[in-house]
């Protein structure tokens, strides 16, 4: 993944400076969609001099070429993945803040018929379901009453 990153800066003209570098590893290496402050903590855990304004403009720049998605998942935070190869969708799980990746292909097709029929080709989509557990876990004043 570290090297597809380092492609698409080469192939951009973007300098790989060793910070960049390693921003561009945590963001590789993290499966749950961070935003810019726990991506600052991992990445200043590796090198401590790797600044919150640093992470700020190497996301923006990795984000601008492409090799990011950014998304919104409802909490006003700006969240990152890097540029999936294959789609995917997510579920927000509201009582934790996990995010689940999912495909469907009876969704990926009804979106296709929907565009079709208003008479459109469907090249892009984003979905997002936010959901709550349906097993509610017991509660800490609840445990033990029954
Ligand atoms: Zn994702």
């Amino acid at each position: 993944m570290i090297q597809r990153i380092e492609g698409i800066c080469a192939d951009r003209g973007l300098r790989m400076t060793a910070q960049r570098r390693v921003i561009a590893d945590v963001l590789a290496k993290s499966g749950d969609h961070p935003d810019v402050e726990a991506l600052h903590r991992r990445a200043a855990a590796v090198d401590s001099g790797i600044s919150l304004a640093t992470v700020y403009r190497t996301v923006r720049m990795f984000e601008e070429a492409g090799i990011l998605t950014r998304h919104d998942f409802g909490d006003g935070r700006a969240r990152y993945e890097e540029a999936p190869q294959a789609h995917h969708d997510h579920l927000i799980d509201l009582a934790t803040g996990k995010v689940v990746e999912f495909r469907n292909e009876e969704i990926e097709e009804l979106q296709r018929r929907i565009a079709a029929q208003l008479g459109y080709k469907l090249v892009d989509h984003r979905l997002e379901l936010y959901a709550t557990p349906l097993e509610s876990k017991p509660t800490r004043t609840k445990r033990g009453e029954s």
